[in-house]
């Protein structure tokens, strides 16, 4: 019988794959401690209305990604296919809409129906943080600032540049949408399908699409920045200057929009080359009107979400977490009868070792194959116990890498030679 395979655009994380994985969140959630952001967990499903309401009817993630069904008392259920909803959500209904600001750091799955790709998953993961509260340019500089040193400590800031852009208030936003329905409508003919859906419901939806020739009309299309109130542009320029007090240099880009409805003012992407067609790999913005519609009153937020996967790839050779270094036990064991002496005493300083903080390897193989083994795995010390030698009181413990061995015939003048040679640069 094949195999069962993991269900499309899902992968297992194994080995080293999980071990760059790891790096990246606990990275993340240091830097974000040092900004102040404490680590929330919220549920990976929410009431479907949390993501229906929030990100907007017409974005793509409502209209074709979310992961909806009945659970089986009937309430409709989303897998979180992003994480502030479910944080604005858990800051409302824990009753913290007055004990503002507060800064939160997540980590975790998000899953999105999208069709598969280098880069783009079904069950993917973000780290994120949302600084909930301050309405004022030097929040959105603080996020941004803490989404860079996040990619400076992860040793990728340098193959990453920073795009931002403002979207505005509701005012410059009107405006700037009736400028591109107009625009917009001369080449309804040759929108995509999905576009000129968009052009009815949503037109600045269009200016996030993906599709070429859509592209080229945007390309032409009125910018936002030419229709801000002095509000809006007040506000951009002091998150410009804001982040040069941070030393984050940015580029501006007219283009950016976000893929989801609760923006406003400041929008930024962090975007490398390195990727292909999947170049964004820390994306976030202010909102406004989020925690409103989760009853969670008027306070507006910033934050980001970083895709675990994008960085994951983009981690230099040297950054990724080594596997621990283990001391190989090494003893043969008999397959029948009582457990012989030698692999008694064998597991007794196993397990002595790691109590002293000590990686072990128990070794199931002979000898032979054992050292072999402990070779290719760069092991530097061994303990070996033949039967007979143990007969003997004669435990080894070998230095793999200098071929020197010493013999002992006490646990505890074994635990001593095995710690002397890690310390010894073993
Ligand atoms: P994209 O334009 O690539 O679809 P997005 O705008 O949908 O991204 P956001 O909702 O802003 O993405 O999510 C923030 C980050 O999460 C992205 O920049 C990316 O790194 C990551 N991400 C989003 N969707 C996926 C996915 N399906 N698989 C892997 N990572 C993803
Ligand atoms: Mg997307």
């Amino acid at each position: 019988m094949p195999p069962v395979q993991p269900p499309r655009g899902t992968h297992d994380l194994i080995g080293e794959e999980q071990r760059r994985h790891r790096f990246v969140t606990d990275t993340a959630r240091e830097v974000a401690a040092r900004y102040g952001f404490e680590e929330w967990a919220t549920p990976i499903f929410e009431k479907t209305e949390v993501f229906a309401r929030t990100l907007g009817e017409t974005s793509d993630v409502v209209t074709k990604e979310m992961y909806t069904f009945p659970d089986r008392g009937g309430d409709s259920l989303t897998l979180r296919p992003e994480g502030t909803a479910g944080v604005c959500r858990a800051l409302a209904s824990n009753g913290l809409t007055q004990t503002l600001p507060q800064r939160v750091f997540y980590a975790g799955p998000m899953f999105r129906y999208e069709r598969p790709q280098k880069g783009r998953f079904r069950q993917f993961h973000q780290i994120g943080v949302e600084l909930l509260g301050p309405t004022h340019a030097i929040a959105d500089a603080e996020v941004i600032a803490c989404g860079y040193d996040i990619l400076r400590a992860l040793g990728i800031a340098d193959d990453v540049r920073l795009e931002i852009n403002t979207l505005g208030d509701d005012e410059s936003r009107r405006a700037h949408r009736a400028a591109l329905i107009t625009y917009m409508r001369d080449f309804a003919h040759r929108l995509s399908d999905d576009s000129r859906i968009r052009l009815e419901k949503n037109p600045l939806r269009i200016l996030d699409s993906k599709d070429p020739v859509d592209q080229a009309i945007v390309a032409q299309a009125p910018k936002i920045t030419d229709y801000l109130t002095g509000y809006a542009r007040e506000y951009y320029d002091n998150v410009k200057v804001a982040l040069s007090e941070c030393d984050v240099a940015f580029i501006e880009n007219p283009r950016i929009v976000r893929g989801l409805d609760y923006y406003s003012h400041t929008a930024f992407e962090f975007v490398t080359v390195r990727l292909g067609a999947q170049g964004t790999v820390l994306a976030g913005g202010r909102y406004q009107d989020l925690l409103n519609q989760l009853g969670g009153g008027m306070s507006g937020g910033v934050g980001f979400a970083a895709g675990i996967e994008r960085l994951a790839m983009l981690l230099h050779e040297e950054r990724i977490p080594k596997p621990p270094r283990h001391v190989s036990v090494i003893s043969p064991l008999n397959t029948e009868g009582p457990l012989s002496e030698s692999s008694r005493l064998a597991l007794k300083i196993t397990e002595r070792l790691r109590r002293d903080n000590i990686a072990v390897d128990y070794s199931y193989w002979s000898l032979k194959r054992a050292l072999k083994r402990a070779a290719d795995a760069d092991v530097h010390v061994a303990v070996i116990l033949g039967s007979e030698e143990v007969a003997q009181g004669a435990i080894v413990v070998r230095d793999l890498r200098r071929r020197e061995q010493t013999t002992h015939d006490e646990i505890e003048d074994v635990v001593t030679q095995v710690k002397k040679l890690l310390a010894g640069g073993a």
